[in-house]
């Protein structure tokens, strides 16, 4: 008998039919005498379509508000499946993210767990009761309901998992598995049996949302072994473990992109010490993250700006700018939100020179221009015209032998 965490997202019960696949599921798995507590998104869609109700409402919605109007995506989803597994006569009930006792921060629309008290969730295991916790929610002290930034039921599967130092956690999703790249994107992607927390650390983090990256970090830290495999079928997915898979023999491991990028550039800003301070604390203030960061110098002592912010903080960082961009006397604030970042990845990096250029290389035979790269020791990530990003994908995952 084991602690069964199991987690379904959003196309898995995308409709009364899959809601269904998913109570005959997590019933087949509490008949083999497993405790089960069971984790749900929203439909898919519901939650892009709750953001859209709230931007016709107001042209930058409160985000606290906001935020109680996200609850309800994944509110109806634990209730029709708590009801259809009671009309089942299996034991079972739904809880909302503060009735798990799912306790944040207070950064609406991106809040952090801060802990979890499971005593109310062991309650009810102890009695048999199939527990189904709604994804993506948490409570702040002051008890404001919030949520966990997109994706965040993922994070919520695995920090109740944590909590309850479950056997394992199980997250059922529309692939098969964690590939060489987004399966979606390049037919040609590898599945992987085996990938390090490290590892998915870095995909997560370059945009591959298969598993949202305050997942894996939770996951690694402490230590619960996560299961990533389709609804739709009883075939074994991919383990996200704490070892090295057969990924590091490769020099890059994975490719991934990201289309939640914007880009912004402040024009003929003078070039002397504090500016950039000036500009980015600003936007540090008020927590939006700067990803890549690019200066070109211009004559008589003048610059141009550049750099990256994600799109959903992109009004706001551009509201920030206009007001910067008045006080130190730049010319203009440009901006682009056709824009992604491509990215290639792998531990193997470490010791090998010339990816850059393969990686350039490659892009340019395709005519993919690159507007800004960023690297680190394990990754290599360029901004592109978005309309290439697929592309890009497939040509850098051939370049670099990831084909199968
Ligand atoms: P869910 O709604 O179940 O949480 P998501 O849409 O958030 O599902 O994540 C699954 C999607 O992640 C897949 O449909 C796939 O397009 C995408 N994806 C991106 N990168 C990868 C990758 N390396 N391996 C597998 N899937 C990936
Ligand atoms: N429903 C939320 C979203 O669409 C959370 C999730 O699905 O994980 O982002
Ligand atoms: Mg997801």
């Amino acid at each position: 008998m084991s602690l069964i965490v199991q987690k379904f997202g959003g196309t898995s019960v995308g409709d009364i039919e899959r809601i269904r696949n998913v109570a005959m599921r997590v019933s087949k798995t509490f008949d083999e005498k497993n405790d089960v507590v069971v984790v749900l998104s929203a439909m898919s869609g519901v939650t892009d379509s709750l953001i859209k109700m709230a931007e016709q409402a107001a042209y930058s919605p409160d985000k606290r508000e906001l935020d109680v109007l996200l609850n309800t995506g994944e509110q109806t989803t634990v209730a029709i499946l708590a009801m259809m597994l009671k009309g089942m006569n299996y034991p079972a009930v739904s809880l909302l993210g503060h009735q798990a006792k799912i306790l944040t921060n207070s950064d609406f629309g991106n809040a952090r767990i801060g802990g979890i008290n499971a005593d109310n969730i062991r309650k009810y295991l102890d009695q048999r009761i199939i527990v189904v916790i709604a994804g993506f929610q948490g409570m702040d002290s002051n008890g404001n309901l919030t949520t966990l930034g997109r994706g965040g039921s993922d994070t919520t599967a695995v920090a109740v998992a944590a909590a309850l130092k479950a056997d394992i956690c199980e997250i059922y999703t529309d692939v098969d598995g964690i590939y060489t790249a987004d399966p979606n994107v390049c037919k040609k992607a590898r599945k992987l049996d085996k990938i390090s927390y490290d590892e998915m650390l870095e995909m997560s983090s370059l945009g591959a949302k298969v598993l949202q990256i305050r997942s894996v970090e939770f996951a690694k830290k402490y230590d619960v072994p996560i299961h990533l495999r389709s609804s739709f079928s009883l075939e074994e997915g991919t383990m996200v473990v704490n070892e090295y898979s057969d990924m590091e023999r490769l020099v890059v491991s994975g490719v991934t992109h990201s289309k939640n990028e914007a880009r912004i550039t402040l024009k003929k800003v003078v070039d002397q010490p504090g500016i950039a301070a000036k500009i980015f604390t600003p936007i540090a203030d008020a927590g939006i993250l700067v990803d890549m960061i690019i200066q070109n110098t211009r004559a008589e002592g003048l610059t141009d700006l550049t750099f990256t912010v994600p799109k959903s903080d992109f009004k706001k960082a551009v509201e920030i700018e206009t007001k910067v961009a008045g006080e130190i006397g730049a010319e203009a604030v440009l901006v682009d939100e056709n824009v992604a970042k491509v990215s290639v990845a792998g531990v193997g990096m470490k010791n090998h020179s010339g990816v850059a250029a393969r990686m350039f290389s490659a892009l340019a035979r395709d005519n993919i221009n690159v507007l800004l790269i960023s690297t680190s020791e394990i990754r290599i990530s360029c901004l592109i015209e978005e309309k290439y990003a697929e592309l890009a994908v497939r040509v850098l995952h051939a370049e670099f032998g990831l084909d199968k």
